[in-house]
């Protein structure tokens, strides 16, 4: 019987002697291996009475028994439900009751915490270290190493992810074999995944990029990945020698521009570079390639969609833009007051459509229908346009624009200018309520070598090039930005914070 994912991603190299893991102390996993691992896993989930179709949450730090357990998930029929590490025992409680998981995985260390909210949902729970330790390792270690795959169709579930909550809480997104499938096809082709590419894997498990764009393109090439725990900067440049490609956020790029180590020879071999989940800087671009003559290849993509666009393998990669539709997206830019399409170079909301759309959000039907349109499109809830050579560029986030006294101000812009400025590491601009504006905008500033930079030069140097309604009415500085696991800047946190600045005045000053 078929189950389309399983076939595709895992079950074909059941006999394959290659490496699939390269790990940290040196050893390697090899493709069967782990298939052998996932299914003891598979069948230790039956021994815990899973059926197919019911949720397992994974709350874990990055191993190889993780990963085997996504696999395992698929070829029991189980939807596999990773979770953020970084959750709290509070958002935890919210996820495990929300996804009516009935299976609970967490690290040994975070048993005692979560029993009582895995069984106040009637939830079982069961433990995992990164060493392969823990109470779902030892059930696996007793059971055989083969299971017959439970049929699936390609409409099924597969994996249920949770939104990053960059804008607000996050939405369980629905995921399907097909969603998941049809975009490891198109990535491997896309960008020439092939059984010799070796992956510095460097990223969280529990997100769509780690996950899904990272690791379900090596399995479907038949390649490996050097899996490293987490972004590790000295590990990460003594395992580069040994990469063909990487996958990485922004943060990845800067710092690994800020080693000294990091240098032409170290990465003369390598043939790709791929950055997604946040925008690049330009400057990181540039910086980038003049270090190393790479160009990065940035893209874009979110939860619900897996992967939208990409910069092309061999044609241009154009910097501050994500590239074109992948092949099967369409993509269109559309008035967010008439939904109708515009023309190419306007801004408005980002629609996408294809065989890589979720299937809804879990059990929010209303706004289900508010985002994803009944044609198959979904609003994205990002800002764009489409260039005159159809690369699609990224301004920013529907629920970050600004409407100042009427017009509409899309940060993106005034970051632009403001990471020119001497001293200006990066920045981020936000707005926050104002009495006679509705909002203003606020920019904050992170200075470059800890050393604050000359405000009123800037403040001058940003009259010069913006409208007067667009400048910053306050100038922050911070330490540094608020930023999630996977670097992205929490501009709803700094709303928060700040969102009072201007409550007393009527002015602005
Ligand atoms: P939530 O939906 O809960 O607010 P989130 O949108 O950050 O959180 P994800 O699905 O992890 O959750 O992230 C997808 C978003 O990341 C996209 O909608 C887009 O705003 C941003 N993004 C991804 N890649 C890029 C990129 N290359 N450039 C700019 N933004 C990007
Ligand atoms: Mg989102």
């Amino acid at each position: 019987m078929a189950n389309p994912l399983f076939d595709q991603l895992f079950g074909r190299h059941a006999g394959q002697t290659t490496p699939f893991l390269h790990l940290p102390d040196g050893s390697t996993l090899t493709h069967a291996d782990y298939l052998a691992m996932a299914a003891r896993y598979a069948n230790a989930f039956s021994q815990l009475g899973l059926t197919p179709g019911d949720r397992l949450a994974l709350q874990v730090e990055k191993s190889p028994q993780a990963l085997a357990v996504y696999a395992a998930a698929v070829q029991a029929g189980v939807v596999f439900l990773p979770l953020n590490t970084g959750y709290t025992a509070a958002e935890l409680a919210y996820f495990i009751e929300n996804s009516g998981a009935r299976l609970v995985v967490c690290d040994p260390d975070a048993a005692e915490r979560l029993r009582p909210i895995a069984s106040a949902s009637g939830a079982q729970l069961q433990t995992l270290d990164a060493h392969g330790g823990g109470t779902l390792s030892d059930l696996a270690a007793t059971q055989p190493d083969s299971f017959e795959t439970v049929a699936r169709s390609a409409d099924d579930l597969a994996a249920f992810l949770y939104t990053s909550g960059t804008t607000g809480r996050s939405k369980g997104a629905m995921l399907t074999q097909t969603n998941l499938l049809s975009n490891a096809e198109t990535l491997v082709d896309y960008w020439r995944f092939t059984e010799r590419d070796v992956l510095l894997h460097a990223l969280p498990i529990f997100h769509t990029h780690g996950l899904f764009v990272a690791t379900n393109t090596i399995l479907l090439s038949g390649g490996s990945m050097i899996f490293l725990p987490k972004f590790d900067l000295d590990a990460v440049i003594a395992q580069l020698p040994h990469a063909t490609t990487m996958m990485g956020v922004p943060t990845f790029y800067t710092r690994l521009l800020g080693d000294a180590h990091f240098t032409k020879e170290l990465v003369r071999h390598m043939r790709l570079f791929v950055s997604g989940s946040a925008p690049l800087l330009a400057d990181t671009h540039v910086q980038f390639e003049e270090r190393t003559d790479h160009r990065i290849l940035e893209r874009y993509g979110m939860t619900e969609t897996n992967m939208n666009t990409s910069n092309p393998y061999d044609g241009v990669r154009r910097a501050g833009t994500v590239g074109l539709p992948l092949p099967g997206v369409e993509l269109k830019v559309t008035d967010p007051a008439t939904g109708k399409a515009l023309a190419d170079g306007e801004i408005g909301q980002i629609e996408v459509r294809g065989p890589n759309v979720f299937k809804g959000y879990w059990q929010m039907p209303e706004k289900t229908r508010e985002e994803l349109r009944a044609d198959g499109f979904f609003i994205t809830g990002d800002l764009g346009l489409i260039d005159d050579q159809g690369y699609v560029q990224i301004v920013g986030r529907n629920k970050d624009l600004i409407i100042s006294g009427g017009y509409n101000i899309y940060p993106k812009e005034i970051e632009s200018v403001l990471d020119e400025q001497p001293g200006v590491l990066e920045s981020a601009v936000v707005g926050v309520p104002h009495p006679d504006f509705g909002e203003t905008v606020v920019g904050f500033l992170v200075a470059e070598n800890g050393q604050a930079p000359d405000l009123s030069a800037i403040e001058v140097a940003v009259g010069a090039e913006l409208a007067r309604f667009k400048h910053p009415r306050k100038l922050i500085m911070l330490p540094e930005l608020p930023r999630n696991t996977m670097g992205k800047v929490q501009k709803n946190v700094l709303r928060l914070e700040y969102g009072g600045l201007f409550a007393e005045t009527s002015e602005g000053q």
